[in-house]
């Protein structure tokens, strides 16, 4: 019995752990950590609480699958619903469908009695109104004055926002940051694996956006026969290379978890687009990947460290740390672990 998961869910990987000691399957076991962290507030890249679009709206992405039947499924853009992972979880035993976005999300969801709330905390809302303030010179928005920056709100951009953003006010496309995502997966003592991806996405996003997350192959991949991957970071990367299935697929040719996932991140690296590398070709976006394979080895791998991720066995829950490709931290990004 094993479960991995990104830095933020200790708790989720707890959980987890527990009802698979108590029996559960490893997707409802992954579904339930999840939902501790969609609960979560002050975790602002996860479901309520999470960091809106660019029009100050919550939408979030979430996708399952279980390695067993290799079924899987994902909701995107879905708004109002706290708890994504669960939607999913049910559009997978519910229907033949293995994606649902927007408009047709919410209506599933409805269907199934998920309550519909406002998922804008009054953070999460005051972190974008600053973000409005401060983001062009050439619109109606004044920047505050920093005395006047709420400590909560500074905290998040002091974390996150890059240190080389122009002094216009901008923000470039290619430094905005990445805020996170929530990544579990399991393997019971039956050799059962699956895993589950949540996330509010890139902060301030266009509407409408999906990322890695709900889509099987890019943000998750799992199957019995060859394990699990899972990713947090830069969503288009792993949606352009499919990362969660191309180490997936590495290591059902028989490399090692950390292998496979250093040889994936080689190669997005080395794909980046010209506007995301640094002046030594490195991209300046990040990506960590959480990889299980069927025997239990396990690994995080990430392309800029330093990083944790949080790993449950029989023994107790941990954190342990990424093997990262650069040692980091990424050259337009202050050092955080937690982004
Ligand atoms: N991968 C997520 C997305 O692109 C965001 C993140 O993990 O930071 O939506």
């Amino acid at each position: 019995m094993k479960v991995i998961a990104s830095h933020n869910a200790l708790n989720a990987a707890a959980k987890a752990r527990e009802l698979l000691l108590a029996g559960a399957r490893p997707l409802d076991a992954c579904v339930a950590g999840v939902t501790l962290v969609e609960d979560d507030p002050l975790e602002h890249s996860v479901g309520y609480g999470g960091i809106p679009n660019e029009d100050g709206i919550v939408e979030l992405d979430a996708g399952v699958m279980d390695g067993k039947t290799r079924r899987g499924a994902g909701v995107a853009a879905l708004r109002n619903v706290r708890h994504p992972s669960q939607v999913a979880r049910l559009l997978l035993a519910q229907t033949h469908r293995v994606l649902l976005a927007g408009e047709g999300a919410l209506q599933f969801a409805r269907a199934n009695g998920f309550v519909e709330e406002n998922l804008l905390t009054d953070t999460a809302r005051r972190i974008w109104l600053h973000w409005k303030r401060i983001r062009s010179n050439i619109d109606d928005w004044r920047e505050p004055p920093a005395e006047d920056v709420e400590a909560d709100v500074a905290a998040w951009f002091a974390s996150y926002r890059s240190p080389h953003a122009p002094r216009e006010g901008h923000i470039s496309r290619s430094e905005m940051p990445t805020i996170g995502t929530v990544h579990v997966a399991a393997l019971d003592d039956r050799g059962d694996l699956a895993c589950c991806t949540s996330t509010s996405g890139h902060a301030f996003k266009i509407a409408g956006r999906v990322g890695d997350s709900p889509i099987l192959g890019a943000g998750l991949f799992a199957d019995n026969e060859a394990g699990t991957c899972g990713s947090l970071g830069h969503g288009e990367a792993n949606l352009e290379n499919l990362s969660s299935f191309a180490a997936v697929e590495l290591m059902r040719e028989g490399r090692s978890p950390e292998e496979s996932g250093l040889a994936i991140l080689r190669r997005i690296a080395a794909r980046a687009h010209p506007e995301q590398k640094d002046a030594q070709g490195r991209p300046r976006f990040n990506l960590w990947l959480y990889l299980l394979a069927p025997d239990g080895r396990h690994a995080g791998v990430t392309l800029w460290g330093p990083k944790q991720f949080a790993l449950a066995d029989k023994q107790g829950v941990r954190l342990e740390t990424c093997v990262a490709l650069f040692p980091g931290p990424p050259p337009t990004q202050p050092e955080n672990p937690d982004c």
